[in-house]
């Protein structure tokens, strides 16, 4: 038996086999969820479909958070199909290229807006959208990265984002305890997904992550998918409002270290 047999699981923000979502996604389906999973726009219904397929999801539903509409129709769906749900993960985050390099005080006010709007508020309004039908015991999950608590070069306003949407976290897990259902957010560090691309040098900040990282290796999203598992399950039970990293220890450090650098060199 599975950590999540018999529970309903909907995952938003899989486009294709790279995405965070989608390491989440097969994670939650071996441990024995019944999945459903919702996505942007029908240009990624050809990669979604085949995935859903793999993983026995016949709930399978476009939505873009920008509208509320589609956002209440999307927990219609879900209310008609699942009835109830016990795992809520929201993999969404979006900023435009432009404001993802160069200086931080560039930011446009509808650039702003926009990464605040898709990358936070969605997970505020899915957190309503779907309150009425998570059951207790049940898991929300969002994913975020260090970059909002440390500056990462032409991370910009994702950081500020992140930074907002942890908070988001914290306060939904406020709302929702007395439901006994918790909101957490796991921290991942750098993985080439085709959000991470958008990001200005962000090849070489991956690249770079392994000096840095006390256990020297770039993190998986297989990875994200056990952590996910963690924080969905009865494992977290009282484990709520929560940044919970999964970056191979990078978060620790302050300074790459010296016998990282000479084991680069093969000293
Ligand atoms: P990805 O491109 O595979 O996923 C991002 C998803 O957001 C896509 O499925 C996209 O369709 C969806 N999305 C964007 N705008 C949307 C909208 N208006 N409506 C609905 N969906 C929308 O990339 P990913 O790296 O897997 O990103 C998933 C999450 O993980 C994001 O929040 C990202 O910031 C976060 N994250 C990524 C990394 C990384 O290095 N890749 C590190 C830490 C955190």
């Amino acid at each position: 038996m599975g950590l999540l047999t018999g529970k309903n699981a909907l995952v938003f923000g899989l486009a294709n086999d790279k995405s965070i979502a989608w390491g989440i996604t097969q994670a939650l389906h071996r441990e024995g969820a019944n999945i459903g999973i919702s996505y942007a726009g029908e240009m990624l219904e050809k990669r979604v479909r085949p995935l859903a397929a793999q993983v026995g999801a016949d709930f399978v539903e476009q939505c873009n958070v920008d509208s509320d509409e589609q956002i209440t129709a999307v927990a219609e769906k879900a209310k008609a199909h699942f009835g109830e749900i016990d795992v809520l993960v929201h993999s969404i985050g979006f900023a435009n290229k432009n404001e993802l390099q160069g200086n931080f005080y560039d930011t446009s006010r509808a650039g702003f807006h926009l990464a605040m709007d898709i990358s936070v508020f969605s997970f505020v309004a899915l957190a309503k959208a779907f309150q009425p039908m998570i059951r207790r015991g049940g898991a929300l999950l969002t994913l975020t990265y260090y970059g909002s608590v440390k500056v990462a070069p032409n991370y910009n306003m994702m950081g500020v984002a992140k930074a907002a949407l942890e908070s988001a976290t914290r306060y939904l897990a406020r709302d929702f305890g007395p439901q006994g259902i918790r909101v957490n957010a796991i921290s991942a560090g750098p993985v080439r997904t085709l959000a991470a691309m958008g990001v200005s040098g962000f090849r070489d900040m991956h690249r770079n992550f392994v000096e840095m990282a006390p256990m020297r290796e770039n993190i998986t999203i297989e990875d994200c998918g056990n952590a996910a598992v963690y924080l969905c399950s009865n494992m977290s039970a009282h484990v709520t409002g929560e940044i919970h990293y999964v970056d191979s220890g990078y978060n620790i450090m302050a300074a790459p270290d010296p016998n990282s650098l000479k084991e680069q060199k093969g000293e």
